[in-house]
């Protein structure tokens, strides 16, 4: 479990180069020294992820921010309304930041990130120096909501994994893109698109899968079970399982979870990875999934779903 002396044990692992899995409030991380070119190599290894595919670097708060990243006023007020919390910024990386440059896969631009939870934190504190973290799962595959996920995704990796049970929000942080005229959606995420649109007005919403450099994680294939999605389900098939959503119908499916029985998308963000992991038996000849309202947390949950269900590319 994660007490003072565990923190302070995996700040100094990561000091020292070493990944250690951490909790935050989207998903657990696979965290290691951003200013460490061969601690984020090992990332990139132990996770078999793209090296076009830059990482998410955090910190504590925006002071931390400042010394890696150009704040201008739209971004500080961006990390005021909602850091600490699950958005990540992109913005212009600082020519001093000392930041590994395999850490944002060569771009000029940086992600960053001030996780709420109050285990990361501590860590971060504690470690003293930016941390890149991308979510502790092997590329491609279901993002980690507890420390067992991260156990049996990447266990012979972490040096340790900091366990403080299921993480709260359960699905990945909004990327914003604020290097250009108009904010970007890059990923929806736990800060609702409605929330960023109070703030800022217009934004560009990036179409998925257009192939754009600027956000090389939107592959088209990812977070996928091994067993087949289906999508915006009514009638069950055969021997499937069904991850159903309000008031849906759920009879002749083989088994059922429920992502929030009455409905609330909060509780489905939450519960969404670590149900698919569930369902996602040899005993099922595929996973349904009820239609879930484009809104709110709905339109990150409906991302991944959509991704999930993608054809696959890789293996
Ligand atoms: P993950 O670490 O797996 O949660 O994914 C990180 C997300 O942040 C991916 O979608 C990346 O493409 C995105 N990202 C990280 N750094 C940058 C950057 N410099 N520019 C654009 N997107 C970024
Ligand atoms: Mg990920």
């Amino acid at each position: 479990m994660a007490d003072q002396e565990t923190i302070a044990r995996a700040a100094q692992l990561m000091r020292a180069g070493e990944l250690v899995g951490f909790p935050t409030e989207t998903v657990y991380g696979l965290g290691g020294d951003a200013t460490n070119e061969g601690a984020v190599a090992r990332i990139f290894a132990a996770k078999g992820r793209p090296h076009f595919n830059p990482l998410i670097v955090h910190v504590p708060a925006l002071a931390e921010a400042e010394a890696l990243a150009r704040f201008d006023e739209r971004a500080r007020l961006a990390a005021r309304r909602f850091w600490p919390g699950p958005l990540s910024l992109v913005l212009p990386r600082r020519a001093d930041s000392r930041l590994s440059l395999l850490a944002s896969a060569g771009l000029d631009t940086v992600a960053l990130r001030a996780p709420a939870h109050p285990i990361a934190q501590a860590l971060l504190r504690a470690a003293g120096r930016p941390i890149a973290a991308p979510s502790a799962n092997r590329s491609g595959r279901i993002s980690p909501t507890t420390a067992a996920h991260v156990a049996d995704e990447l266990g012979d990796s972490v040096a340790l994994i900091l366990d403080d049970g299921p993480c709260p929000v359960g699905i990945e942080s909004t990327v914003l893109d604020l290097t250009g005229a108009m904010p970007a959606l890059l990923r929806p995420g736990g800060v609702p698109l409605e929330q960023l649109a109070e703030v800022f007005g217009e934004i560009e919403t990036i179409v998925p899968d257009d192939g754009a450099p600027r956000a090389p994680g939107r592959l088209a294939s990812h977070y996928a079970p091994d067993l087949p999605l289906r999508l915006a389900a009514t009638d069950p098939r055969p021997g499937e399982a069904l991850l159903a959503f309000g008031p849906a119908a759920a009879a002749g499916f083989a088994e059922v979870l429920w992502l929030s029985r009455r409905g609330a998308l909060a509780e489905a963000a939450a519960n969404l990875f670590a149900m698919l992991r569930r369902l996602d038996r040899p005993e099922f000849t595929g996973i349904a999934v009820t239609a879930i309202p484009e809104e709110g947390l709905g339109r990150a949950i409906n991302d991944r779903l959509r991704r999930a269900a993608a054809p696959r590319s890789i293996g």
